[in-house]
């Protein structure tokens, strides 16, 4: 059985204070116990969010991490950081990442390597622009972001991986891909998997989806037989919306 998680990420918003009212919110609802839910924290906010979290079903995710394991990196976090405040899972290869801090398939390949090898877990973002889905060339460029990212990695090593599709015409925009076309990618994803390690490797694999998921879309996209859950944007900081999200399934 898949695990059915729900993981929200809040990117660069909220003040300190903000941010430990809506972790205090979110401990205060009620959490469908069959779904794993994880929040990605700004940075600064991980080491009080993982306290704040301790002994509660929210897991605390960090947005990013550095490829190199320490060194002259200014303002960069690494991996063996990350887990020396308790944070052992990271988005990895967010769209936003990819398009203004020129994150390449080859660096994100180097970003999963060194997770991987300090026991992080990733969940790993990936999806086309609009022009690429309005071209047809969608499927084969989501294939082309897994294989150049991640098909270097042998079959244990997916055990550490959550992957996440998120069409970026479809992040922040208010504009969902239909639960048809979400399912007809996960499918395809799926597919991708099977004939590049085998079935019950593709059949293991968490596929959350992310692109203005809501609580009035949540249920119809989470009842997609390949979708396993959702990344959430903008629904992720209201503490009434997120939990009506995970609650969706
Ligand atoms: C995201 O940032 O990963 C995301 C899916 O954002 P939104 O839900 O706001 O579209």
């Amino acid at each position: 059985m898949r695990n059915h998680i729900v993981a929200g990420n809040w990117k660069m918003n909220l003040n300190a204070a903000e941010s430990q009212k809506l972790i205090e919110d979110l401990k205060s609802k009620k959490l469908s116990s069959d779904v794993r839910v994880a929040i990605a924290t700004p940075a600064v906010y991980l080491a009080t969010a993982a306290n704040q979290t301790a002994n509660t079903k929210i897991g605390v995710a960090a947005q990013n991490m550095h490829q190199a394991d320490s060194g002259a990196f200014t303002g960069e976090i690494s991996a063996s950081m990350l887990k020396s405040i308790g944070v052992h899972t990271t988005l990895l290869g967010h769209s936003e990442r990819r398009a203004y801090f020129h994150e390449t398939d080859e660096l994100l390949a180097e970003k999963v390597n060194t997770a991987l090898k300090n026991g992080m877990e990733i969940i790993f973002c990936f999806g086309e622009e609009l022009d690429e889905r309005k071209s047809e060339s969608h499927f084969d460029v989501v294939t082309t972001q897994l294989r150049n990212a991640l098909f270097h990695l042998d079959a244990s090593q997916w055990s550490q991986i959550i992957l996440a599709y998120e069409p970026v015409w479809a992040i922040g925009t208010g504009e969902t891909a239909s639960p048809e076309q979400a399912q007809e990618m996960h499918a395809h994803i799926r597919a991708v998997l099977a004939a590049q390690y085998d079935d019950a490797l593709a059949q293991s694999i968490s596929i959350l989806y992310g692109g203005s998921v809501k609580p009035a879309n949540a249920q119809e996209i989470f009842s997609q037989p390949d979708v396993d859950g959702g990344l959430i944007g903008g629904a992720s900081l209201k503490a009434d919306d997120f939990a009506a999200i995970v609650n969706a399934f």
